[in-house]
């Protein structure tokens, strides 16, 4: 019988230096799991999966996904397990509700305490020197000495940031943020934080094979109006395609070696 094929679609894709050519990731069965996700989400409006885990349930609720936080993108993933049963992984990109870790979703690309233990040194330095530019004589010689130090201290923050985070790819091989960035210039505030670097993270970490994957958006449309509510995207040109060449690094060749395994005829 003759299956009308539609072509597969792209979801992710990124350079790879190493390789020096681009490797791409497709949607497979991914939307429709992502369906169930949305039903689950539009049904409870929580994102706890697990109920009753005696987490605070209340940051938890989907209601700040449509009020001034606006909303967010979520990503499923469909992956194979070594024993070939099949496995679904998700992920909400960034915090939820100053949330990094939530069971049942994909953890960040770093260790969670030590983000914490820089936030809570740097922040306060950063409000104190707002506050002391505010107190100041504006473009006078001290003013500007304050507001030098504010955005060497920033920068600071953002080198400690980006130094916790530690990408794996397919080949098994690790880099940092900073070394897997293949693209000039400064690295986005968020870049690791989206839901498919944290998908194929996970994906890695357990020994998973990623066999498809999509992303959408779920709440009020964010200010700039370019993601709206149920509306399925691929993985962001900015933030993610610049590390996932790197992070996809080898997956082609592990989906290539199953397909010829299943595909014998005994
Ligand atoms: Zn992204
Ligand atoms: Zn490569």
């Amino acid at each position: 019988m003759q299956q009308k094929k539609t072509p597969p679609q792209r979801v992710a894709h990124g350079f790879c230096r190493d390789c020096g050519e681009e490797h791409a990731f497709y949607e497979g069965e991914a939307r429709v799991h992502c369906r169930e996700l949305m039903r689950f989400l539009e049904q409870e409006e929580r994102i706890d999966l697990h109920a009753g885990t005696g987490e605070d349930t209340s940051r938890l609720s989907t209601a700040s996904l449509y009020g001034e936080a606006r909303g967010k993108m979520f990503g499923v993933m469909v992956c194979r397990t070594t024993d070939g049963s099949t496995r679904i992984l998700r992920a909400f990109s960034g915090q939820y509700n100053g949330l990094w870790e939530v069971q049942g979703w994909a953890p960040p690309l770093f260790d969670v305490t030590a983000f914490n233990r820089i936030y809570t040194e740097i922040e306060p330095r950063i409000k104190d020197l707002g506050r002391a530019i505010l107190l100041t004589e504006p473009h006078s010689s001290p003013w500007t000495e304050l507001i030098r130090e504010r955005k060497q201290l920033s920068r600071q923050w953002m080198r400690d940031i980006h130094s916790l985070y530690t990408l794996t790819n397919f080949r098994g091989e690790e880099r940092s943020l900073t070394d897997a960035f293949a693209r000039n210039g400064g690295i986005p505030t968020g870049t690791g934080d989206c839901c498919a670097p944290k998908l194929f993270n996970q994906a890695v970490k357990e020994h998973l094979t990623p066999l498809g994957m999509a992303e959408f958006y779920w709440g009020r449309e964010n200010s700039s109006q370019t993601r709206h509510h149920g509306q399925f995207y691929p993985s962001c040109a900015n933030k993610c395609a610049p590390i996932l060449g790197f992070v996809l690094c080898g997956l082609e060749e592990t989906l290539k070696k199953r397909a010829d395994n299943t595909c014998r005829p005994w």
